[in-house]
């Protein structure tokens, strides 16, 4: 039988754990990896749900968009069409988290998605955490777009968005569902918005590209922490992952994200994981004035 102290020491820390894991974005694989073209099935619907019940992503063989709301996964098919995906359905990059909101805002009304960016990130406390957004409203005008089940050999996400299909409605209600990412996740997640669409009857879905939002309610759920899942398929073992970051100038002229500087010395990916980050940050501490 514990002792009073010790079971109420047990509950506190059982709580803090849980919202740690409420205030958590939790991620399978990177964005960069899926530009790359690594669309193979990393994780199972049923392995990524207990960490959220609110976020986006898109299915094996990029299989359409994936909208994960109120617990639900929903798939946006190039098709137009909306469906429930079971618990085994398989996924190469999904970002998820429990949405409680911290803040709720209205919004200007007919708010362009141009104006709508400048205005919600003005009211961001901090641009240096993660936010999961949420738009429940009716929007004037509203453009989305899906992506084809592609086949292996597969090609890289700007490729195959060229076979991408738009869906424009008029006068629709629904959800922009989402995240915005500080500049520092870049390769990993998206920085800036990135939004999917549900419908509020269920029947359009998609990747946010335009909206007018006429009147609607904006929920944002500050984010501290940060969960990747870093999947050991193959595919995504052997993805020529060049990383992201912040960019450097180096004294000799040598320009770029410190991958991007390194490859331009013909370095090799191994060696530089080896030796090149000590050298880079010696750099960077340097005003860059240190050439490797
Ligand atoms: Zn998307």
């Amino acid at each position: 039988m514990p002792r009073p102290w010790l079971l109420l020491a047990l509950i506190v820390a059982s709580s803090v754990q849980a919202d740690h894991d409420r205030e958590t974005l939790y991620q399978v694989s990177t964005i960069d990896a899926l530009l790359t073209g690594v669309y193979q099935p990393l994780a199972k619907l049923r392995e990524v749900l207990p960490h959220g019940d609110f976020g986006l992503g898109t299915f094996a063989a990029l299989d359409g968009e994936l909208i994960l709301l109120d617990g639900q996964v929903y798939q946006a098919a190039a098709d137009g069409q909306v469906r429930r995906m079971p618990p085994d359905t398989g996924t190469p990059f999904m970002a998820v988290t429990f949405f409680d909101a911290d803040q709720i805002l209205d919004p200007p009304p007919d708010q362009t998605y141009a104006a709508f960016k400048p205005w919600l990130e003005s009211k961001l406390p901090s641009r240096n955490l993660i936010y999961a957004v949420r738009v429940d409203g009716t929007f004037q005008h509203l453009t989305v777009r899906s992506v084809p089940r592609q086949a292996p050999p597969y090609r890289p996400l700007a490729e195959v968005s060229k076979q991408q299909t738009l869906f424009e409605h008029a006068a629709i209600q629904g959800t922009l569902l989402g995240f915005w990412c500080p500049t520092f996740l870049q390769g990993v997640n998206v920085p800036g918005f990135h939004l999917h669409f549900l419908s509020a009857d269920r029947q359009h879905a998609g990747h946010v590209l335009d909206f007018r939002l006429a009147s609607g309610r904006v929920q944002l759920d500050r984010t501290e922490a940060w969960e990747v899942q870093l999947p050991l398929d193959p595919a995504f073992l052997n993805a020529p992952l060049q990383g992201g970051g912040p960019e450097y100038r180096l004294a000799g002229g040598r320009a770029g994200t410190i991958r991007a500087i390194m490859a331009s010395m013909g370095r090799d990916p191994g060696e530089m994981i080896r030796i090149g980050r000590c050298r880079c940050f010696q750099a960077w501490r340097n005003g860059a004035k240190k050439a490797f």
